[in-house]
């Protein structure tokens, strides 16, 4: 069976490949499997929107499976702010830049003990219709006072990761994926498709 990313990023699906290419014949992205949508992301949490993304693509995908995901970055401060609304936490059509810039406005003021936050990232896999395995993985971490690092996007140069005594922008992908939320989420997301097929 061929599993379709509900994505065209080259990272995400290389990832994804890397830990769930075993249990399929081929492991594409939207555009390799020749589809093209834009599903609104509403859900009030990453899951449902990960279910959300994945449902509606496979039901354009008759046969295959599908595999969607929804991350975003949790600051307890903020009451789990900005969640669901990462991508667009400065407002529609603001950057990545925007969005830290915004944060750190947030918790001006806040202590660093008191500045802890995750990253989280839901994935959900369709097959025949129906969801077969799902998993939120998640990374703990505290904001900075300030960006530091020039590598990774969103809002890596803001996250202190404290087991590397590092921000996730001044590591290497191949150190970040080892750690990141959405490793932890595949990681999950095999065990529960083991534990399907073995029930
Ligand atoms: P997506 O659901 O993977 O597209 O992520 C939504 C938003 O969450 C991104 O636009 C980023 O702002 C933020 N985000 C998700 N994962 C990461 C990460 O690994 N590093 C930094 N920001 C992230």
């Amino acid at each position: 069976m061929r599993l379709i990313i509900a994505s065209n990023n080259k990272n995400k699906v290389r990832e994804i490949r890397e830990i769930l290419g075993c249990r399929f014949d081929e492991v594409l992205s939207m555009r390799e499997a020749g589809i093209e949508l834009d599903v609104v992301e509403d859900a009030d949490s990453f899951l449902g929107n990960a279910e959300k993304k994945a449902l509606e693509t496979a039901a354009l995908l008759p046969g295959d499976a599908v595999l969607a995901d929804d991350s975003g970055l949790c600051v307890d401060a903020l009451g789990g702010a900005p969640g669901v609304y990462s991508a667009r936490y400065a407002g529609e059509g603001h950057d990545d830049a925007a969005n830290r810039k915004k944060l750190l406005e947030a918790l001006e003021g806040v202590p660093e003990e008191k500045r802890g936050a995750h990253f989280a990232c839901a994935m959900a896999l369709v097959s025949d219709g129906k969801i077969i395995a799902e998993a939120v993985g998640k990374v703990e971490g505290r904001i900075l006072f300030e960006e530091i690092g020039e590598n990774g996007f969103g809002y890596d140069s803001l996250f202190y990761y404290e087991p590397y005594g590092l921000s996730f922008a001044e590591i290497d992908a191949e150190r970040k994926n080892a750690v990141s939320h959405r490793h932890n989420a595949l990681t999950l997301l095999l065990a529960a498709l083991d534990a399907e097929e073995s029930a």
